[in-house]
């Protein structure tokens, strides 16, 4: 029987879920779930200095909020300093580790000769061999592995291939600092073997860090997972992801009014790919999920498709579903307040009713509140340039004349109050146009607007003959 698959997902809670970390997340998830395994969720909070709680809130709040759910309780790295310790300490009573008592200036000076040489920058192993009675009393010491120092350290990176570093080029990294904290690197180590990890599915911004992981697991004798390095996200033009090209955080596109199974499905496509499927539902995608489909090449963050991607889930989308959906997001808004204030049972339900129309027009859920405001709208309605322009003295004249048509709308529906227009128009030697636009300006306070029949409905026969007489003349 083959083992079963864990991943996890290793966020750093020095700053917000970032687009990148929920792509990496999403792939071990879906990894996971296709393997029927598990994902664990560690945070790597042993920088006490950089690591925030609000950084925590905001990883687990964001990986909520797109449906990718961990197994287990999350574990905490910093909480597991001892045992980091406890494997330094055991590595250096088995000879594979030793004390190094350089001090910094020393390492400062190292380092400039190797520059000034235009050698590699290394530790030179310089306490490797010596005899601890050297050591120096007043030099706290820092634990490092005693690496390999000749061959060569080969990773079958399940998206980069076969990796090799020459071990000359790598040396004895630190795994205990000398006020006995662990460094990242040996607690990842550690922390992947106590906690199953079979698979690291990852940024290859830490491939280098795989071979390095190797060495300390290859001291320690333990089974080095199966790695998978994802190539970064890069932006439309190919550079490195910028604030303006998306590198945002998971609650950015919360708040730009994305979906969640929009944003998940435009993920899974930036740098994995299934054929030329674009669409996947969440059971597809685990279906479908292979590491062998991540690219090599770095992924193009594209905002006009996530955009597009989001329109056609928001099509797709039950409409009470969107209502809901439309409440949840008024709390990231600067306008939500103001429009909470005015939900109630009334204007929920106009909401339902109106959303066929409005999901049609709207990519985002912004678009969608945008095009909802004539419902939330007081009287007499604030007229944008375009809507006064229409409203002519004329045009107010007008009015006034179609809402004494409509006035006689007893059954009061889009049909009905189509057809009383259709016959004004007529009547009037009219083109339906030329009724319509009047219309949207005043009932909306905008030119362009969902369907005018069903924004008749919606706003109701009272609400709408108020605002029709508002701008009659
Ligand atoms: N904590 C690391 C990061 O946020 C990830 C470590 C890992 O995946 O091995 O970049």
């Amino acid at each position: 029987m083959t083992e079963p698959v864990v991943t996890r997902f290793a966020p750093s809670p020095t700053g917000f879920l970032h687009i990148g970390g929920a792509r990496t997340a999403l792939f071990n998830w879906l990894y996971a779930r296709k393997q029927g395994g598990k994902m664990l969720l560690r945070i790597e909070d042993t920088d006490r200095e950089r690591s925030t709680d609000a950084a925590i809130k905001a990883i687990l709040d964001g990986l909520n909020w797109l449906g990718i759910e961990w197994d287990g309780e999350v574990i905490y790295q910093f909480s597991r300093a001892a045992r980091h310790r406890e494997v330094a300490e055991q590595l250096l009573a088995e000879g594979k580790a030793y004390r190094c008592y350089a001090t910094p200036e020393e390492l400062t000076k190292m380092r400039e000769a190797a520059r000034a040489e235009g050698r590699a920058v290394r530790y030179d192993g310089r306490w490797r061999d010596r005899n601890p009675s050297e050591a120096p009393a007043d030099i706290k010491p820092v634990i490092r592995l005693k690496a390999p120092q000749t061959g060569e350290t080969v990773i079958e990176d399940q998206v980069q291939g076969r990796v090799v570093w020459q071990n000359e080029n790598l040396d004895d990294l630190v795994l205990l600092r000398s006020d006995g904290t662990p460094t990242y690197m040996l607690a990842v180590v550690v922390d992947d073997h106590d906690m199953g990890v079979t698979h690291v599915i990852r940024g290859d911004d830490h491939l280098i860090n795989a071979a390095r992981q190797k060495h300390i697991y290859d001291a320690l004798g333990w089974t080095v997972p199966t790695m998978a390095h994802i190539p970064l996200i890069h932006g439309p033009d190919g550079s490195k992801l910028s604030k303006r090209h998306g590198a945002l955080g998971v609650e950015a596109y919360r708040a730009m009014g994305y979906l969640p199974a929009a944003l998940r499905n435009y993920l899974v496509r930036l740098g994995w790919s299934h054929g030329d499927q674009e669409i996947f539902s969440t059971s597809e995608m685990i279906e479908a999920f292979e590491l062998s489909g991540i690219g090599r090449s770095a992924a193009r963050f594209d905002f006009a498709k996530l955009e597009n991607l989001n329109g056609h889930y928001m099509r797709a989308s039950g409409d009470a579903e969107l209502v809901k959906a439309f409440e949840d997001i008024l709390q990231f808004l600067p306008q939500g307040p103001a429009l909470q204030a005015k939900l109630n049972d009334t204007t929920r339900a106009q909401l339902l009713q109106a959303m066929p129309g409005l999901k049609e027009r709207a990519k985002t859920l912004l678009e969608l509140i945008d095009s909802a405001a004539y419902i939330f709208a007081d009287r007499p309605l604030a007229l944008d340039a375009k809507a006064s322009a229409v409203l002519t003295p004329q045009v107010r004249a007008l009015l006034g004349e179609l809402r004494s048509s409509l006035a006689n709308v007893t059954d009061w529906n889009a049909a009905n109050t189509e057809a009383a227009m259709r016959a004004y128009a007529e009547k009037n030697n009219l083109k339906l146009g030329a009724v319509a636009q009047p219309l949207r300006a005043a009932l909306t306070g905008r030119t362009t607007s969902p369907g005018i029949f069903d924004v008749l409905a919606v706003l109701g026969r009272d609400d709408a003959l108020a605002r029709l007489q508002d701008q009659a003349a």
